[in-house]
Formats: C-alpha cells, structure tokens, sequence
C-alpha cells in the first residue's frame, strides 16, 4: 500500500495548486483505494522511486447560505485525515494566522495525527519574516514552499515520507 498524504487547510491557501504540483497525474484513478476510486480528490505521485498517494479537500459544493459548506469541508477533512498516514497542513504565509488556523490545529493535535505545518506562498520572502506567529499553533517546525513557484516542495515530500 502506497504512503497516503492528506492536504488539508481553509479555504484559499494553496491545497489545490500544491495538490497539482505534487500529482503528475492530476485525474488520476487511485486504484488502490476501495470504495473510493472514484473520487477525483485523490491522486497518485511519484518523486524517485517513491509513490504515494495525495489526498485534496476543499471540492465542497458552494455555500447554500446555511453553513453546509462548513459541514461539507469539516466532513472531507476529518475523512482525509482518518485515511492519510501524514497529514500536510497548509496555511498562508502571506494572510497570516486566522482563527480557523487555529481550530483545525487544535483538531490535529487532539487527534495526534503526524502533521506537518507548511506555510505556503512564502516565495519572495525573508527567511522567518511573519513566519514565526505561525509557532502559535503547537505543532512544530513551520515548512515554508510556494506551490505556485514549485519551490520547497521535493524537500517537503522528503521530510512528509520520512516522518511515517
Ligand atoms: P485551496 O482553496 O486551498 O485549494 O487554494 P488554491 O490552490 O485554489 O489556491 C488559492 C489561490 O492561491 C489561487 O489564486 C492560487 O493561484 C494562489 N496560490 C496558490 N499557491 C500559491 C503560491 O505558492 N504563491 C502565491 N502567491 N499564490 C498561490
Ligand atoms: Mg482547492
């Protein structure tokens, strides 16, 4: 069985685009994955010899004005989070620290899920310019990437298939 990776985060900051980056194959059908083959948030990567599989969240349908789509992307998280082996949580380098950094920190720490806090849209800055307020959310080292820029990310699959 493949290493599963979970990218989960609010909305905007980079899961898609990081998702892409670390996919070749970006509609891939994990075939691996029973019951769930079909879900187009699940791709397979590759970095050298080591495959894996990548998990996105956030495909929620929009906001019906009653606050389902909060319950739709607490759903596809904590799914995504049950089945990864290692969970990527990505935050915005550039917005800073938000409240639901926060809430979905707490529900990773209480779970003690292996996650990796990655600040994405970090190119362009200053080594630990506003990256240290990111140290508040209890959950370690703060990997800055750009998965626009496709900076950071080689080194974070390492590290993120290492700590399994
Ligand atoms: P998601 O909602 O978390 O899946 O975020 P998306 O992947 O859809 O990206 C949200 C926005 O952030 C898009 O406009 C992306 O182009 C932009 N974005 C993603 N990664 C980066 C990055 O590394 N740097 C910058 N500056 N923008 C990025
Ligand atoms: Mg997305």
């Amino acid at each position: 069985m493949k290493p599963v990776i979970a990218l989960v985060g609010r909305p905007n900051v980079g899961k898609s685009t990081l998702f892409n980056r670390m996919t070749k194959s970006r509609d891939a059908i994990v075939a691996d994955f029973a019951g769930l083959t079909r879900d187009r948030h699940y791709g397979n990567g590759r970095q050298g010899r080591r495959e894996y599989i990548v998990i996105d969240t956030g495909g929620f349908e929009p906001d019906a004005g009653d606050g389902s789509i909060f319950r739709e992307m607490a759903r596809q998280t904590q799914q995504a989070v049950a089945e990864a082996d290692v969970v990527l949580f990505i935050v915005d380098a550039r917005a800073g620290l938000s409240a639901q950094d926060h809430d979905i920190a707490n529900y990773l720490r209480r779970l003690g899920k292996t996650s990796i806090l990655v600040a994405n849209k970090a190119e362009g800055m200053k080594e630990g310019q506003q990256l240290v307020d990111f140290y508040e959310l209890g959950l370690g080292e703060v990997y800055p990437v750009s998965a626009a820029h496709g900076q950071g990310i080689r080194s974070l699959v390492d590290f993120a298939l290492d700590s399994i």
